[in-house]
């Protein structure tokens, strides 16, 4: 699971949950849209790694903390059955 991270590592700003230019390297360092936009050829420059948008959809998942029931599901299937 991605470690998602809640600021740019460059410039501190606060990133959204719902921001899609965000982006994250392949060591999950994050960063925002403006400050990758200065990073000569585009690549990290903690770790060289190349960098892609953060999927916003997995983020969001996350932070509603989802409580799945899969039994009530279970039980109506049984039921049904
Ligand atoms: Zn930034
Ligand atoms: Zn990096």
């Amino acid at each position: 699971m991605l470690d998602y991270r809640r600021s740019c590592e460059c410039c501190g700003r606060e990133l959204a949950a719902g921001d899609h230019r965000v982006y994250i390297c392949s060591f999950e360092c994050t960063w925002c849209a403006s400050c990758v936009a200065t990073f000569p050829g585009g690549g990290c420059p903690n770790c060289g790694g190349s960098l892609q948008l953060r999927p916003a959809r997995a983020f969001s998942r996350r932070m509603h903390a989802p409580t799945v029931q899969p039994h009530s599901d279970t039980r109506r299937l049984v039921r049904s059955a």
